[in-house]
């Protein structure tokens, strides 16, 4: 595909990063920005275009972390700007419980249809990921008559109360900030590297857990992440998710995928349970649904989503108008676009390029990924004992140089690579040297 962006896609500094427009930014920030939104990379961007961020002083960055998987069709996508812009102009707020309007109807129909399954379904939309999550939460509940909530270990649901119990790790997600609500469990997940155990004995390892902790008929619903994003790009073994979905029907658990991150094309399909063959009862979409704007949104069976009374969910700017426009506007470019088969390529050649790193660099334990969403697992050489320095020293050698790529995993030891998919193999052939310079210092 050849596209034309404003910005050349290349990476190109003209300055030490962070450089001094950014540099005086930072201090201004640190003395009126509460500390806990804690930052990546100081680099101040001002715009952006396909791959490429241009930060304040005019650098052009490689992007490798897309906001967290929210700019999968590239950043500011002029028809998505346009879709935007001419909304804004039109109608740009009503509250879709007060009188509503058709591009929350549209979003939900298209929602309804890419979604795995072909039984009827509903759709609810929300601000964000972690409103997603616990509205689903709400609708087992109610679907159910039931409390306990299952999810994985590693895994990320978000930041409120609620869900930052669902979230895996302690620190820095939750420590200090309790008391948490109750009926929250955590159950081992399907770690190939890891427990070297095939989908099927990781699934009956989950099942005893929740036999002898828990109680199957206890849990209204069991949340996974397909492809965990902030826990580290674990991809649990095949057949996994198929026994634990089995599992989840023969006790009336609603499953739920948490697409939040590895949804909308990002890994080469429209929702990456669909790797695993799995159809999910419930599934929350965001991050990537609007190329930026704030929405998201639960989808599923309608009998389910439906259990809830009027006035039950919602919210103030849940689905609203600009939000909305901006998606379908997303939806229309990826299928147009075949983003998908964008992500696919993407996947293609990372893996021509860095799919050797574990015999090529003593550091790296573990290359794995999907579609344009990869993760290097860095270890002490010789082990697979969790090197979360080798991380920070990979990320600081990159962002000195032009690459913006993210941590992740429960160790922060998981190099997480999630571009934009209409990222060219230029650019990520470009990419990789830089990682592979820091990996080749770690390796010595
Ligand atoms: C980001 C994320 C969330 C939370 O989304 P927010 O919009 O940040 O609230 C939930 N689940 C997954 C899998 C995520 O990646």
């Amino acid at each position: 595909m050849t596209a034309t962006y404003s910005v050349p896609q290349q990476r190109k500094l003209v300055t030490e990063l962070p450089g001094p427009q950014s540099v005086a930014l930072q201090a201004r920030r640190v003395a009126s920005v509460a500390r806990g939104a804690g930052t990546l990379a100081n680099i101040y961007m001002d715009h952006a275009a396909g791959a490429i961020l241009v930060d304040v002083d005019g650098n052009q960055i490689i992007d490798l972390g897309s906001g967290i998987g929210v700019n999968t069709i590239g950043h500011a996508h002029p028809e998505v700007a346009a879709a935007a812009s001419a909304q804004a102009g039109k109608l740009m707020h009503t509250l879709f419980t007060v009188t509503p309007y058709a591009t929350y109807v549209k979003v939900a129909e298209k929602l309804n249809a890419i979604t795995p399954g072909d039984f009827e379904k509903h759709t609810i939309l929300v601000n964000t990921g972690a409103e997603a999550v616990e509205n689903a939460v709400k609708i087992a509940r109610k679907f159910t008559g039931r409390r306990a909530i299952v999810a994985l270990d590693h895994a990320f649901h978000g930041r409120t109360n609620l869900t930052m119990t669902m979230t895996y790790r302690p620190w820095p997600e939750r420590a200090g900030m309790g008391p948490f609500p109750g009926e929250i469990y955590s159950v081992p997940t399907s770690y190939p590297y890891r427990d070297g155990l095939t989908g099927l004995e990781a699934a009956e390892k989950t099942i005893d857990y929740i036999t002898t902790h828990i109680g199957a008929t206890e849990i209204a619903a069991f949340f996974v992440e397909p492809i965990q994003g902030d826990g580290g790009i674990v991809i649990p073994a095949p057949g996994y998710f198929k026994r634990i979905s089995e599992f989840c029907t023969e006790n009336g658990i609603v499953f739920v995928a948490d697409e939040i991150q590895a949804g909308i094309a990002r890994t080469g399909a429209w929702y990456s349970i669909e790797h695993h063959g799995v159809v999910p009862d419930l599934v929350t979409t965001a991050k990537g649904i609007a190329g930026g704007f704030p929405l998201a949104a639960v989808t599923g069976r309608a009998d389910i989503m439906d259990a809830v009374q009027p006035g039950g969910i919602g919210g103030t700017f849940g689905g609203n108008p600009v939000s909305t426009a901006a998606a379908l506007a997303v939806l229309e470019i990826i299928e147009r676009d075949n983003l998908i088969g964008e992500a696919q390529r993407v996947e293609a050649a990372m893996w021509a390029r860095i799919g050797d790193w574990a015999q090529k660099f003593s550091v790296v334990g573990d290359v794995r990924g999907k579609g344009a969403m990869f993760g290097v697992e860095l270890v002490h050489p010789g082990t697979t004992t969790q090197y979360p320095e080798a991380l920070t020293a990979v990320i600081t050698h990159a962002v000195a140089n032009g690459v913006i790529v993210l941590d992740s995993g429960s160790w922060d030891s998981v190099l997480r690579i999630m571009p934009p998919v209409v990222i060219s193999n230029e650019l990520i052939d470009d990419a990789m040297t830089v990682i592979e310079e820091a990996l080749a210092l770690l390796s010595k």
